[in-house]
Order: structure tokens, then sequence, then C-alpha cells
């Protein structure tokens, strides 16, 4: 008999014998265990416990809230390896892939130790005779997050400990195909001391993720996903009065320089193409090589440095790199590469059928390189979200910037070259939110914020850093006097100046 995951609610884990949907072990293409799709009657309670939950929580101080964020960081590392291990079973990372999303999180965490020093607010003495103004932080009550498969780990800890930290309580509704591990952190959290109904996880699908838009007593909702699923959460959360802020998918462009140097390029592409088999939204999906002569260069080395990867199981950690997420993943990837082949573009390393031995039935892509890619083709149109790189060749760097400015897209980006003048050049002029100059993953860390441009983020502010702070609280200004004989004044019907 299967496992059935069910939901934390109230601090305690439920199973509202629901619908359930199978979960997959990717590397095997077996169903590992089932997840219950919470119904109305179980995101109810989750919001009821959240809501109950908020007043206590509101007025606990920010110092005390920091230390359960210590003990949970201290919890993180020393789960590190089964949570590692969790990760692998159902997303089908390697170990040490599934380490390096862990420990991004957890950088989370650590920022989130800081809340008293971030709420401090601001002050102003004598804004006028015997007057003072300061503004305050607060929460804003019970706020909700919606996060994709990719990062089990990481994205749910970009959110709920920062708004948590800042006195809200939270919802999260993690992705359904990977939940074990969300689930698992949510768990050590409240091993860490904090109090019943702060934080509540619902698993579900869109039945879940709708009432949280529309539920009144939700006041912002933080969601990670694809653009379409994006855009819907934002304009829903928006029609009913909620402060959003919603992430989506990508497409980012390297630009290769002709003089840039290109057994360094070659390294990074490969990690930031390759990495977590493409499933990053921060994946290099297309080089844009400048120049014919450097196209060539960056293709050949690609090629030859391509022959040693690895595409395998979770569970063997000198693999490079794991399998997709879904059978159904699998089939789209490898749609995308044969459209590209049929637009005429030329596939140089094929990926399509990789042998994985002992695991037929996983749901393995291998690494694919494409070369003469073109922005009319739907596979550089489309973000795939797999091993797959495809390289475009322009004549000059306003050629290779305006196609990333067209593109709508605009999550990150990267430049390989030696030339400082050019670099700052396209830093300045490039429409994407986030930029590396010879670094090809620009993934802020976490006391800067993470967000994209154009239809790679919907809504103001950023996740995570200074502005998760902005995101989950409301500002409040008081102006202070104290009528005293040397400030007492008469009437004025003017406004004061
Ligand atoms: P997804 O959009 O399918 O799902 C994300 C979440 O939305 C899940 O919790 C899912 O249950 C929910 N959802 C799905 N369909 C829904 C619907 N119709 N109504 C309401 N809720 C719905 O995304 P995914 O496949 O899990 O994740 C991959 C995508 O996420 C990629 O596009 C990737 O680029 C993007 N992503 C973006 C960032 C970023 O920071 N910009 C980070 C990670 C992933």
């Amino acid at each position: 008999m299967t496992t059935t995951i069910g939901h934390l609610i109230d601090g305690a884990m439920i199973d509202d014998a629901s619908r359930a949907q199978d979960v997959y072990n990717p590397s095997t293409g077996e169903v590992s265990k089932q997840v219950s799709l919470a119904c109305a009657g179980t995101v109810e309670r989750a919001i009821a416990s959240a809501q109950a939950a908020f007043p206590a929580w509101r007025d606990t101080p920010p110092a005390k809230r920091a230390q359960i964020m210590f003990r949970f960081k201290a919890l993180l590392e020393a789960n590190a390896d089964k949570i590692c291990e969790m990760i692998g079973e159902e997303h089908g990372k390697i170990h040490h892939d599934a380490m390096g999303e862990l420990i991004r999180g957890i950088e989370n965490v650590e920022y989130a130790c800081g809340v008293p020093e971030l709420l401090k607010g601001e002050h102003s003495r004598n804004v006028g005779p015997g007057i003072d103004s300061w503004s305050e932080f607060q929460p804003l009550g019970v706020v909700a997050g919606i996060t994709p498969f990719n990062f089990p780990a990481m994205v749910p800890l970009w959110m709920y400990p920062m708004a948590i930290a800042c006195g809200n309580t939270f919802i999260l509704k993690p992705s359904e195909r990977d939940p074990t591990s969300t689930l698992f952190i949510a768990e050590l959290l409240h091993e860490a001391g904090l109090p019943k109904g702060v934080l509540n996880v619902v698993n579900g699908d869109k039945e879940a993720v709708d009432i949280l838009l529309t539920d009144e007593r939700i006041k912002a909702v933080s969601f990670v996903g694809s653009t379409p699923i994006a855009e819907y959460i934002y304009s829903t959360a928006n029609a009913h009065g909620k402060r959003c802020q919603a992430l989506g998918g990508a497409k980012n462009h390297a630009i290769v320089m002709p003089d840039a140097d290109m057994d360094n390029a070659v390294n990074q592409l490969l990690g930031a193409a390759f990495g977590s088999s493409g499933e990053r939204c921060m994946a290099l999906s297309v080089a844009v090589a400048v120049g014919d002569e450097a196209a060539d260069t960056l293709v050949s080395k690609l090629t030859e440095a391509m022959k040693p990867l690895k595409v395998g199981a979770f569970s063997e950690k000198t693999n490079d790199f794991g399998p997709v997420i879904t059978r159904a993943h699998q089939e789209k990837v490898v749609g995308y590469i044969n459209s590209a082949e049929a637009d005429g573009a030329q596939v140089v390393v094929d990926g399509r059928a990789p042998a994985v031995a002992g695991y037929e039935n996983g749901f393995f892509v291998g690494a694919t390189l494409i070369d003469r890619v073109t922005s009319e083709m739907v596979s550089y149109q489309e973000e795939i979200f797999g091993p797959v790189l495809q390289v475009v060749r322009a004549n000059s760097m306003e050629e290779a910037m305006k196609l990333i400015n067209d593109h709508e897209y605009g999550n990150g980006t990267c430049i390989f070259t030696r030339d400082g003048e050019a670099a700052r050049y396209f830093s300045d002029h490039i429409q994407v939110g986030m930029v590396g100059i010879n670094v090809p993953l620009p993934v802020p860390v976490s006391y800067h914020s993470f967000g994209g441009w154009k239809r790679s983020l919907f809504g103001d502010l950023h996740a995570y850093g200074p502005d998760a702070v902005r995101f989950y609280t409301k500002r409040k200004t008081i102006t202070q006097r104290w009528p005293s004989s040397g400030v007492r004044e008469g009437v004025s019907f003017a406004f004061p100046s």
C-alpha cells in the first residue's frame, strides 16, 4: 500500500481523505506515494488556524521569533542529508544539487534571524516644534505562498521564514509533484518551537489555490511558478484586494563575446544549462555567440565538453544531473528538440534517447546542444525547462542584446567578455532583472532580493531579502505631539508647514 501525504494544519498532520494524486520517483518512473489534494473544508481549517494564531504571534517580540529561526537553521543543517534524499527521490536531483538548493534556502532563514534589526523602522525627531514622527512596519495577517516543483526546499524558504519573522501567519501550498521534503521542513520549524497555526501546509491543486486567492482573510499571496499561472494568480489575487507578487518563467540568454575566455564560458555554460536537468528558472538555455568565429569555437568546445556528462538516477552521486519531473514533461522537452530540428536548426548533441542502464523507465533527457536556432522558432520563444542548450548566432553585441530585450521573459542573463566597457553597457541597457558578468547564474544572495522583469514577474516587489520586509508588512506612520506651554498653539486653518 502506498503512503498518502496529508496536510500540516494547526501543528498536526491530517489526512482529509479527499482526492489524491500519484507522486513519482522520476528516476525509476514508479509511483512512490500519493498526495492528498485538499478540499474546501481542509483549506478552511488551515485559514481558521492561521487566523486564530495571528494575534498572539503578531504580539510575540521579534527577538523571540528570531530565536525560533536560529533553532530552525540548526535543525535544517542537522537534517540536511535526509532532506536531500527526499528531494532526490521525488524531484530527481542529485545529492550535490539538492544540497545547493537547501543551502540557498537556509541562507534565507539566516536572513530572517536578523528580523529585529530589519523591523526597526524609521524615526524623525522634531519634524515640527515638539513633534516627532516615525514609521513602523506591521504584519499583514494571514498570508499565503504557492510554490513550484523545481525547488521544493528553497522556494518555500524564500517565503515563509521572512513572512513569519515579520509577524504574519502563513499558509503554504507546495507543489503536488514533490511535497515530502517541503512538509518535513515545515515540521522541523515546529520542532524549533513555532506555535501551532503560525505555519500551515496544505497540499493540493487549483481547487485549494483558488480559495487562497479569493478568501478575504488572506491578505497577501506570494507565487512562484510558470508564467501563465503567475499571471492568473496575480490578476485574481489583485481582483480580490490582495497584495501579490507572482514570479513566472524564463528564457535566460548568455552573450558570448569573441574576446571571452572561451574555456571558462564553456564550463560555466555546462553547469548553468544542464544542472538540475535545466529545470531552473535561472537556467541558461540560450547562448548567443557574437560572430561566426566565436560561434564555431563555442559549439565545437561545448560538443567536446559535453561528452563525459552523465545523466542518471538521483541516488548515484557521480551523476551530473538526473531525470526531469514527469513522463509528460520528458515528452514535452523532446517535442521542443524535434520542433527545433524541423524548423531547420542543427541538433549537434542529441539527448533525446539517453541510455540509463537499470533505469529504463526513468524520465531522462540527455544533455542536448542545438546550433543555428533563430528567434522565429518555437523552441526559442518558449521556456523548455529541460537540459537543452540552444545556440543563436548574432553579428554584433547590439543584435545579441536586442534579442534579449525583445524576448517576453526577463529573468536572468549573463555576458561572457573580457571588455569592461562592453560589460558595463550590457548591464546598463539590458531589460532583465538579474544580470551576470562572467557569472552564469546571477541568483542574488539572501540579503539582496530575487526577481525578473517583463513577464517573469508580476508585481512590484521581488522575493526574499529587503523586499520581503516590505512585501510582508504594511507601513504605519505616526506623528506625535505632547502639548506643553512652550509649543501650545492656537487654531489654524492652514496646512501646517
Ligand atoms: P506551475 O505553474 O505548473 O505550478 C506552480 C504552482 O501553481 C504549483 O503549486 C501548482 O499546484 C499551482 N498551479 C498549477 N496550475 C494551477 C492553476 N491552474 N491554478 C492555480 N494553481 C495552479 O509551475 P511548475 O511546473 O511547478 O514549476 C516550473 C515553472 O516555475 C517554470 O516555468 C519555472 O521557470 C518557474 N519558476 C520560476 C521561478 C522564479 O523565481 N521566477 C523559480 C522557480 C520556478
